[in-house]
């Protein structure tokens, strides 16, 4: 008489910020929202070099200042 099927929320696919592909969102995956260790491995380094970049550029608006 039950012809409704129970969901399972835990186990989500959600899609993976570094290699596009299915990953799953849930408590057994701990790279989520990525798919793999790899793929998290690449965005945090990324990430990392992005935000050295910015800190090694020079303070170009210290010139602009009268003296
Ligand atoms: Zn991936």
């Amino acid at each position: 008489m039950s012809g409704i099927q129970d969901p399972k929320p835990e186990a989500r696919i959600v899609r993976c910020p570094t290699c596009g592909g299915d990953s799953v969102f849930a408590a057994s995956n701990q790279w989520r929202p990525f798919c793999s260790q790899r793929c998290r491995q690449i965005d945090l380094g990324a990430w990392a070099s992005e935000s050295f970049s910015l800190e090694a550029s020079p303070p170009v608006e210290d010139d602009s200042l009268p003296h």
